[in-house]
């Protein structure tokens, strides 16, 4: 029984991907779902994430960097991939064999794709920055890309499948000068004869919030984890989505402690009373974020919530069970699906001063991985 299952465990329930796109692609629609499986899915596995993703409707998936790309095509994922950072020596010809679309950000990115042309065009997306002055193509170059791209795509060298961009989460107005921009650059790409057929700017946060946002597509990364991209206290149940990683390890050891007991590094938290503390074999190379220390994040044991009390150490925690009745081996859930009673990521993410996003993208290696749910898996192992 027990001693067949893992000390650590992440557990992720590809059910919860494909409900939650559902969800979000019939509050989106017409706007189709370019699920974002980028950094191994936010660390929930890229490969059956993509799978689950497409099986709950997303049209498409979006990845950082060309790696990612090939990842998912070697797994035999042959659905319409975007992948939007390289770098200058990025190999585009493989890409564009492979039938990866490009993100391109930059003049040169332009000729480079054009030049990769073997027998069938380059299809691109062309990134403006309008205003998160990071990756994408300067309003000040804009009128040139587009010129030369629709000269390119007339020479049969490259197709410009999507115009698109990515907003800065700032506030309200920043979104609507972002969106203004937008409409600016399309309305270039348009007169330069361009009729890209996904426009595209919204990521989770603007998709579920702002209609206007939304034009052909939405990317979808984060509310597709069940988490929020919301940083006002709205939470992932609020909008209708389920948490699909679950953290849960095994109590390593159990001790009765009197009162005034200096628990871990530092002695940072002593006890008020005699208390039961259990020892959780998962620490900040595991993923449990060291400034979670001191700050009243909880765990689920015994079914209670109780809270993590000292340092977080690099392999392990403490929980203050108090009388609980515990034991070496009981289940400890660190985040997972509220329903269940555990807390959620972007709780613990709360606590530690980050966000869901990072939390659950930060798993660490001596985790181990598993998979509930039959979404996008083949029949046979649904069982
Ligand atoms: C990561 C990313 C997304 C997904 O954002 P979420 O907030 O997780 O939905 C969308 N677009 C781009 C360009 C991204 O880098």
């Amino acid at each position: 029984m027990s001693a067949t299952r893992p000390l650590r465990e992440a557990i992720v329930d590809l059910d919860a991907i494909a409900a939650n796109i559902r969800t979000i692609a019939a509050r989106v629609a017409p706007a189709e779902v370019i699920a974002v499986v980028k950094a191994n899915a936010y660390g929930h596995g890229a490969v059956p994430v993509a799978r689950a993703a497409l099986a709950g409707g997303a049209a498409r998936l979006g990845v950082a960097d060309l790696d990612e790309a090939h990842e998912l095509r070697a797994a035999g994922i042959d659905a319409p991939i975007l992948a939007w950072l390289h770098d200058p020596g990025a190999d585009f010809a493989s890409a564009v064999d492979r039938g990866i679309e490009l993100g391109i950000s930059n003049p040169a990115q332009l000729e480079h794709a054009a030049a990769a042309t073997g027998g069938t065009p380059a299809r691109v997306h062309l990134k403006i920055d309008t205003g998160l002055s990071r990756n994408g193509v300067a309003p000040e170059e804009w009128p040139a890309v587009v010129t030369r791209a629709a000269d390119l795509e007339s020479q049969g060298r490259l197709a410009v499948v999507g115009v698109f961009s990515h907003f800065a989460n700032t506030s309200r107005e920043s979104d609507a000068a972002q969106l203004a921009a937008f409409e600016r650059a399309l309305a270039a790409a348009d007169a330069a004869g361009l009729r890209p057929a996904l426009r595209h700017i919204a990521s989770s946060e603007q998709a579920l919030r702002d209609p206007s946002s939304r034009y052909d597509a939405v990317r979808i990364g984060i509310g597709m984890y069940g988490l929020t991209p919301f940083g006002d206290g709205t939470t992932g149940s609020d909008l209708g989505l389920v948490p699909a990683m679950t953290l849960r390890a095994r109590v390593a050891a159990v001790r009765r402690v009197p009162g005034d007991t200096g628990v871990s590094y530092g002695h940072l938290w002593r006890s008020d009373g005699a208390t039961t503390l259990a020892l959780v074999p998962l620490g900040y190379a595991d993923g449990m974020p060291r400034h979670a220390t001191g700050a009243g994040a909880e765990v689920l044991i015994g079914g209670r919530r109780r809270p993590i009390v000292g340092r977080v150490a690099m392999d392990q925690v403490v929980v203050d069970a108090g009388d609980l009745a515990v034991d070496v081996g009981d289940e400890v859930v660190v985040f997972g699906d509220p329903t269940t009673g555990a807390p959620t990521a972007d709780e613990l993410a709360e606590a530690a001063g980050t966000i869901g996003y990072e939390i659950v993208t930060r798993i660490g290696p001596r985790v181990s991985r598993s998979y509930t749910g039959a979404a996008g898996r083949p029949a046979e192992a649904g069982a």
